[in-house]
């Protein structure tokens, strides 16, 4: 699916309207510029389709989140819009219709002020979404990406879901100690169908922490969604120290011109929404029960066993860091980097150790960490030069105090049992 517009008609009536796919240069927001709360004639436009609610639970969410309308509507045989009438309060539509054309279909028409239709979406803070209680509803925010993890389907190469840890100065700031505490992260699951535009894809590619906002993302099951409608863009990041606004991305990025905040069409569609910045180290949540897959955590225990059966080493390029190493010819004890091309006389040694840990805040569980190389070395008390990986015994890691530290929840199961693997990270 690639450039949709959703349209609502004089008589409250909803289409969404399919047009073409979106080009690479994603020039999204012109068309959100030409087209948003404008009205517009539609013209050589096919109907593909009368959808329902039943069978389009995510477009009804998004006409949901559009329902009650501000103004009243047409009805059909009269030519004023019936003043003070209350049938617009009615429940939402049940059906729409899906229509497609070209890009030249829908011609706003000039000289026209926003519709009064048009209900532009409210960014909220992380802290209102997560306090909401309505049980599925769309909601839209600006956040920081912290973390991402891209899971590549395993059957071809085409890219995955992508999760994404986000947080944002309302889940960062000091909590009340009366009320209930907030989480200080958030996952957000990018699926399949959500259109990514290539300015995008491209922060998530790129390491470093970026600004996105997300519109009309699906708030659901405590997690949130990005599905079809919704749009996710890349938004300046505010710096700690200095209130001017400046880009992760290199100077040369196309992507700049395409990073700067859409104008909004209408000054109250931006309520209470402060760019303060995030403080320098963000917080996470400690590891504990409630503590959701796909999130961030910070965790300390004691080692209490090694999985042997993933515990291995191999080695790298001293120089780049990269196993593509081969014997080199004339010198049989060294190594030449196909990376890099030198010759590697003593290789550093990579290292992968998972283990098994008591970890403080979750006394009655085991909790499985994959550890990164530096934690490793700590635990095996070896220096970062050591050539050999020192084969290492069992009984001098068990029993060692690790943490506090940083991790990725890669699996959560609650059913047989509590299970948790943890992934530790470096932010
Ligand atoms: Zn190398």
């Amino acid at each position: 699916m690639g450039l949709c517009v959703l349209v609502q008609d004089g008589y409250g009536m909803f289409s969404m309207v399919q047009l073409h796919p979106l080009p690479s240069e994603d020039p999204l927001h012109l068309y959100t510029r030409k087209w948003e709360g404008r009205t517009c004639v539609l013209r050589a436009i096919k109907v593909v389709q009368r959808v329902t609610r039943e069978r389009w639970t995510r477009l009804f969410s998004l006409i949901d989140s559009l329902w009650p309308p501000v103004m009243p509507f047409k009805v059909l045989g009269e030519n004023q819009s019936c003043q003070g009438d209350s049938r617009h309060k009615g429940p939402a539509p049940s059906f729409c219709y899906l229509l497609s054309g070209q890009e030249g279909s829908v011609e706003p028409v000039e000289g026209q002020p926003l519709s009064s239709l048009y209900l532009p979406p409210t960014e909220q803070t992380l802290r209102d979404i997560l306090q909401c209680e309505l049980n599925s509803h769309r909601c839209s925010f600006v956040a920081t990406v912290i973390y991402k993890r891209t899971q590549s389907q395993s059957s071809d190469q085409s890219p995955g879901e992508v999760w994404l840890v986000v947080t944002d100065p309302s889940l960062q700031e000091e909590q009340q100690s009366d009320g209930p505490p907030c989480r200080r992260t958030l996952a957000v699951c990018v699926t399949t169908s959500c259109v990514l535009t290539s300015s995008v894809a491209k922060a998530i590619s790129t390491p470093g922490t970026f600004r996105l906002s997300f519109r009309d993302a699906v708030r659901e099951h405590g997690g949130i969604l990005c599905v079809e409608q919704s749009v996710v863009q890349l938004r300046p990041l505010v710096s700690v120290c200095c209130p001017h606004t400046e880009s992760t991305l290199g100077p040369g990025s196309l992507s700049l011109s395409q990073a700067k905040p859409l104008p909004q069409p209408l000054p109250q569609s931006q309520p209470n929404v402060l760019p303060q910045a995030l403080p320098q180290h963000v917080t996470l949540d400690p590891l504990g029960p409630e503590t959701p897959p796909n999130s961030l955590c910070t965790f300390s225990g004691v080692i209490v066993g090694v999985d042997e059966d993933t515990a291995y080493s191999w080695p790298v390029c001293s120089l780049c860091g990269s196993d593509r190493l081969e014997m080199a010819p004339q010198k049989p004890q060294a190594f030449l980097c196909v990376a890099c091309d030198s010759l590697v006389d003593q290789p550093t040694m990579n290292m992968q150790l998972e283990v098994f840990m008591n970890c403080s805040t979750l006394r009655d569980f085991t909790v499985k960490v994959k550890l990164q190389q530096s934690t490793i070395m700590s635990v095996l008390n070896c220096a970062a030069s050591g050539h050999e990986f020192p084969g290492y015994e069992v009984e001098n890691v068990l029993g060692k105090e690790v943490g506090l530290l940083s991790a990725y929840v890669r699996v959560l199961t609650r059913k047989p049992a509590l299970s948790i693997g943890l992934e530790e990270i470096c932010l």
